[in-house]
């Protein structure tokens, strides 16, 4: 056996989704070395149970690294952070957003596009199409192991592919289907602010990029992300980007619609997705 099989024995890097959607959206990045969060955008209470089940106390996260500052990814982060002694981890331009939120907290400036090491962590973000100060994304690995994360963005381009293209897990965003949302009861404003290049990703283009993704054949994860309640469903997205995916003769993508209140987890040893976990 080589050394980076052992270590890749060794080392389990485990991801727990512990809500998805407009209402709140949360990562859990694990190792048996450390633990971070990627967004905060549940009350503080509900945050501390998951991560509770998870057997872990608050003050052992290495940090709370933030997409961008809209309160469904930010909500409690300031208030953990601040409780915990936890750093937060993000831009200027988003903390700047946040302003009040915020402060007080030990916030550590990540500029768009750089590198840091956190913990077992090594973590690089990348810009993402979003109407927020500077909203991006992240790729993080630890061992051998790398997730790519990718919620809220109304269109992809280059930077989110290649922010992506490492992924052993990607986690990416399937929030409409076009046709539920033309007729969903929503003003129009709001529709056009959903639909735009900077609004939400729609389930054809989030199967265009995995297809472009699993061109190379390599066996991924991809979990949909931050479903709409009312324009879309995890069988639509589901079944629209499986299509999407077989016309590309792409079939080493394994998906899995995130739930919007319950967690999900996956494990890299294992290299699947777990059953549900509902507590
Ligand atoms: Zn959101
Ligand atoms: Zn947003």
């Amino acid at each position: 056996m080589q050394g980076g099989e052992k270590d890749t024995i060794a080392m389990t890097l485990r991801v727990t989704s512990f809500a998805s959607g407009s209402s709140g959206n949360a990562l859990l990045i694990h190792t048996q070395d450390g633990a971070l969060l990627v967004d905060c955008g549940l009350p503080q209470r509900r945050i501390e149970r998951h991560l509770a089940h998870a057997g872990l106390h608050p003050s052992v996260l290495a940090g709370i690294v933030l997409t961008h500052e809209h309160g469904d990814h930010s909500l409690s982060a300031g208030a953990l952070a601040r409780r915990h002694k936890v750093p937060i981890i993000t831009n200027r331009p988003t903390a700047e957003a946040l302003g009040g939120a915020v402060s007080g907290a030990d916030v550590r400036l990540m500029p768009v596009g750089s590198e840091i090491a956190l913990g077992p962590f090594s973590l690089r973000s990348f810009p993402v199409p979003h109407d927020a100060a500077a909203p991006v994304g992240y790729s993080i690995r630890a061992a051998h192991w790398c997730v790519g994360i990718a919620i809220d963005l109304g269109s992809w381009d280059k930077d989110v592919l290649e922010g992506l293209r490492a992924a052993d897990l990607v986690v990416i965003e399937a929030n409409h289907d076009r046709e539920k949302l033309r007729a969903a009861p929503y003003d129009w404003a709001v529709k056009q602010r959903i639909f735009s290049p900077r609004g939400h990703l729609d389930n054809v283009d989030a199967g265009a990029l995995l297809a472009q993704l699993g061109a190379d054949g390599r066996r991924r994860t991809a979990w949909l992300a931050h479903m709409s309640e009312r324009a879309n469903s995890p069988n639509i997205a589901l079944t629209i980007i499986r299509n999407v995916l077989s016309l590309a003769a792409v079939g080493c993508i394994e998906l899995h619609a995130l739930p919007r209140n319950a967690p999900l987890v996956w494990e890299s040893d294992r290299h699947m997705q777990q059953l549900e976990l509902f507590y």
